[in-house]
């Protein structure tokens, strides 16, 4: 299936209420697992990539690598830059074809906020991408971008004001969870989603969504979150499966078999994902033609 935009994939998920997984990939491996997932449940899927992995594999690659992989599965994949203050990485990464960005100007203050991220909108529109938008920084560091501290609040009519006049397709406001692991119940702030949606039915970003119970998931996806990110466990399933299968057999010396059991645990989380997140049998709300490559590989 050709890459569909990122507006195609979360308006379906924002009307019908349920939620499309968007994981942090760190590389080709990761992102074929993710896209396996995708297909094994028929999910659309979000490939998304933190600023730092830009940066080790750079943009245009990156972009190939995902148009290669997503043409050839038959569910609807978009490809995503999480998180990045820095509009001349946005400008390479839609020069080179991505399908959106989030333009994380949320150290800013409202005004110049506001200002650049309708400079990054019409930048993006030029190019027939989307664009997240954020206002409040979401607590917790993820690679190296954000702060521990809990940002200040931004008033609703504010955020409403925010939505009106930059024209961004997808929200991330401050709800109460956090990037990395929770180390300890998270207050979750479901009015809050719901008071924003009510005023303009925008597609809502949920960050921080490893660590959070099935039931916050469903409720916050219920009260419009459409797109649901997943970094940190990525991370964890990726580095402990690696961990375990080499403690496990430490004189195996065949990459391949060790790849193929890594792939397979990052396969596994991602489906479970996109179970509880309700985007299993989705794939075709989206659109229904597409191709299977039909292809597996024995090991
Ligand atoms: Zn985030």
């Amino acid at each position: 299936m050709p890459v569909v935009p990122m507006t195609e994939i979360l308006g379906p998920a924002f009307e019908k209420r349920y939620g499309v997984g968007a994981f942090n990939i760190v590389n080709d491996l990761t992102m074929g697992a993710v896209l396996d997932a995708a297909v094994q449940t028929n999910s659309p899927v979000i490939i998304q990539v933190s600023v730092k992995t830009v940066k080790m594999f750079g943009a245009k690659l990156i972009q190939k690598m995902f148009e290669e992989m997503a043409s050839n599965v038959p569910v609807p994949a978009t490809l995503h830059l999480d998180h990045c203050p820095d509009v001349k990485m946005i400008k390479t990464c839609l020069d080179a074809g991505w399908n959106s960005v989030l333009f994380d100007a949320s150290n800013l203050n409202y005004e110049d906020n506001l200002r650049q991220t309708k400079e990054v909108v019409a930048m993006a529109r030029k190019c027939g991408a989307a664009v997240e938008g954020e206002l409040e920084a979401v607590r917790g560091v993820e690679d190296g971008v954000g702060s521990e501290t809990e940002g200040e609040i931004v008033p609703l009519d504010k955020c409403i004001e925010f939505l009106d006049q930059t024209g961004i397709d997808s929200f991330a406001p401050a709800i109460g969870t956090a990037h990395g692991l929770y180390k300890s119940a998270p207050k979750i702030d479901f009015d809050r989603v719901r008071q924003i949606v009510s005023k303009r039915p925008t597609p809502i970003v949920l960050h921080g969504g490893t660590g959070l119970s099935d039931d916050v998931f469903k409720r916050l996806i219920a009260e419009g979150c459409a797109k649901v990110n997943i970094s940190t466990m990525l991370k964890i399933t990726y580095c402990d499966g690696y961990r375990t299968y080499l403690e496990a057999k430490p004189q195996e010396h065949d990459p391949l078999k060790l790849m193929v059991s890594v792939r397979e645990k990052v396969v596994t989380m991602a489906k479970g994902f996109m179970e509880v997140f309700g985007s299993v049998g989705t794939a075709n709300a989206v659109c229904s033609s597409g191709k299977s490559n039909g292809e597996s590989v024995d090991f």
